[in-house]
């Protein structure tokens, strides 16, 4: 370990998503020696996939809009799971946030008169996104990128970190290694924010890329922070169905917030037959007023495609199940025979170019062939929702690899917002945390180090054992099947039978080759991962006895106010260190002035 590369700084983040570089920016700012280490290469992150923009009560296309719309929004998108003081933060500082993007040198799309314009989307009440067509990610890694180049920030790219260290409960550095030359790197540093993303790859059908293997949910776990509200998967409505290689690719929400419906096989626009009572008062029950919603918002309710995406994912879902499907197994979302193809291929030019390059779709002239897609975890690391620490000292977590936020549901657009606001919040408060310490740093012990090290090169050390991407296959497709979108204890307790044994699989798994750039062996540090995180999302659905949000079980349909109303489930490392054990938190309390958001009827619509 003598030879080992190693650094110093006040704060490291891993992660170079919109959440690790606002958060990077905010420390350096604030005074912190900073660097961002990301796993692939910088700009590649998940973020840069974001397409339709990011939510921001600015009120441009509408002056009635405020945070505390977009608040109890966010609340009731999430069955009021979320921690309130988290969307309240969100609600009030997103706008501010969008601005400063814009002083960054981000180019938004306009209004007519020339402010910022906004689109609509899921269950926000009014047109709220931000946007560039639909590349929005693009713009925004675009800006902050650029930005801490200049500010001349650390950037290690190609770099994954494995284990965070602590000395006497505070974290003390991180470990990782070069993907390229499979070198070690120690970083000290008493503050690390955690931005590593989702964990979708541990589905087969996924809009996430190869990097979202939960790690940063599994290196709090290790260290023994908890995470939060792991039965919540979202699993968007429409993702690509067909061909089987790109099968669960993202299709924007924005083609329905454009126009575009949803049909089954026999043509029926069926999502007005699956509005909940929750959302009756606020969803046109007719095609002409949903029609008339477009261009006027202030007398019409908004089209039921529009539903928040658990509500129009099982509708989906329920119509292919009754046979109602495509030839591929999906639904039809067809915007062709409802808007022009000028305006398709101007407000939508990623789908147009999509659709016509994978599956040689010309969505201005056809529909798309579309289905459910895992997409986004709502659990997450537990926070403090003003700092973004962990319960561990100097550990800090954001962006969608924290939870709490988005309760049991996120509103499309509340996730980009989400890592710009708490970016910056625990940029700040990890930076104060470290230059307060003064010289009283925390240290990492020689003996940790080595341990890293040696649990890092342990599947070389095995011969015969089984090899990574068989596990990680056999993982994705348990969880698909039995982990999905509708659930059932039966299932649920078979998917933690398969986890375990994969688990055991995985103890003696074998890799090839030698450190240079080896992906297997890459696989088989990731594959601790997304096992640990698997059963996070298997034992917490298996103990939420109701559906709400992005968790449904059908052998409990109902939404349980009374019991599941009052708590979120809570994860954290068994005794052994090889499992989890759950635990129940009460719901933290709402002040009054929030409240009354929710009890008062509607003077709206
Ligand atoms: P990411 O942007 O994924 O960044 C994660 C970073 O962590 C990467 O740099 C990765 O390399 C790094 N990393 C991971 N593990 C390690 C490790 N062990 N060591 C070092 N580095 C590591 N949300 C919206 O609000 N609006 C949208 O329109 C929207 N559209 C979307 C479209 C698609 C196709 C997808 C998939 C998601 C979309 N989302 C959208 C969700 C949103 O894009 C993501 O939730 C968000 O970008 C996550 O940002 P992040 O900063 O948390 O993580």
């Amino acid at each position: 370990a003598g030879g080992m590369e190693r650094h110093a700084y006040d704060v490291v983040v891993v992660g170079a998503g919109g959440a690790g570089l606002r958060a990077a920016i905010a420390a350096h700012d604030a005074g912190a020696r900073v660097a961002v280490v990301c796993k692939s290469l910088l700009g590649k992150a998940h973020t840069v996939m974001a397409e339709g923009g990011i939510a921001a009560a600015m009120g441009n296309r509408w002056p009635e809009d405020n945070w505390e719309v977009h608040f109890r929004d966010t609340m009731r998108g999430g069955k009021m799971l979320n921690h309130w003081r988290m969307a309240q933060l969100h609600a009030q500082q997103a706008p501010e946030r969008v601005m400063e993007l814009e002083d960054w040198g981000a180019l938004f799309d306009r209004t007519d008169d020339g402010l910022i314009s906004q689109r609509d989307f899921g269950g926000h009440r009014y047109a709220r996104l931000a946007h560039v067509g639909d590349r929005t990610g693009l713009e925004m890694i675009r800006t902050l990128q650029q930005r801490t180049v200049q500010l001349g920030i650390d950037v290690f790219m190609e770099l994954t970190v494995t284990d965070l260290f602590q000395d006497d409960g505070r974290i003390s550095g991180a470990f990782g290694y070069w993907r390229e030359t499979g070198r070690f790197v120690l970083f000290e540093a008493p503050a690390v924010i955690l931005a590593t993303g989702g964990i979708g790859k541990s589905f087969k059908v996924t809009s996430n890329s190869w990097e979202y293997t939960g790690d940063g949910h599994a290196l709090a776990l290790r260290a023994g922070a908890s995470l939060i509200n792991m039965e919540f998967v979202q699993f968007h409505p429409t993702g690509m169905v067909w061909p089987p290689s790109v099968k669960g690719l993202l299709v924007t929400e924005s083609v329905r917030g454009d126009g575009g419906v949803l049909k089954n096989s026999e043509g029926t626009r069926f999502m007005f037959d699956y509005i909940p009572d929750f959302f009756r008062a606020e969803t046109a029950d007719t095609e002409e007023e949903a029609d008339r919603w477009y261009d006027d918002k202030k007398n019409n309710r908004r089209p039921p495609e529009l539903l928040p995406r658990d509500e129009v994912a099982r509708a989906i879902n329920s119509e292919i199940k009754a046979g109602r499907g495509t030839p591929h197994g999906g639904i039809y979302l067809d915007i062709a025979s409802r808007r022009t193809p000028e305006f398709i291929r101007k407000r939508l030019p990623s789908m147009y170019h999509q659709f016509k390059e994978l599956a040689d779709v010309d969505i201005t002239a056809e529909p798309m062939e579309i289905g459910p897609t895992c997409h986004y975890v709502m659990g997450g690391v537990e926070v403090d929702p003003d700092t973004q620490e962990s319960a561990v000292t100097g550990l800090y977590a954001v962006g969608e690899c924290s939870g709490g936020m988005h309760g049991s549901n996120r509103l499309g657009g509340n996730s980009l917002g989400d890592l710009l606001v708490f970016g910056k919040l625990a940029g700040e408060a990890a930076t104060a945390y470290a230059t307060g310490l003064g010289r009283a740093r925390p240290a990492v012990a020689e003996d940790d180090l080595r341990a890293a090290s040696h649990s890092a090169v342990a599947p070389f050390e095995v011969e015969g054992g089984d090899n990574p991407y068989a596990i990680q296959s056999d993982l994705q497709q348990s969880m698909n099947d039995l982990v999905g979108i509708i659930r059932t204890a039966g299932e649920l307790e078979r998917s933690l039978v398969e986890i375990e044994a994969l688990k055991e699989r995985a103890r003696s798994m074998a890799v090839e080759g030698h450190r240079q750039y080896n992906p297997g062996w890459h696989l088989a540090l990731d594959l601790r991962n997304m096992l640990l995180v698997s059963e996070s999302i298997a034992r917490a659905a298996l103990a939420r006895e109701e559906s709400r949000g992005g968790h449904t079980r059908d052998d409990f349909p109902q939404t349980d106010h009374e019991v599941w109303g009052r708590k979120n489930l809570v994860v954290s490392l068994d005794a052994a260190g090889t499992g989890v054990e759950l635990s129940e938190r009460p719901l933290p309390e709402m002040p009054d002035e929030l409240k009354k958001y929710f009890d008062e009827p509607r003077k709206e619509s």
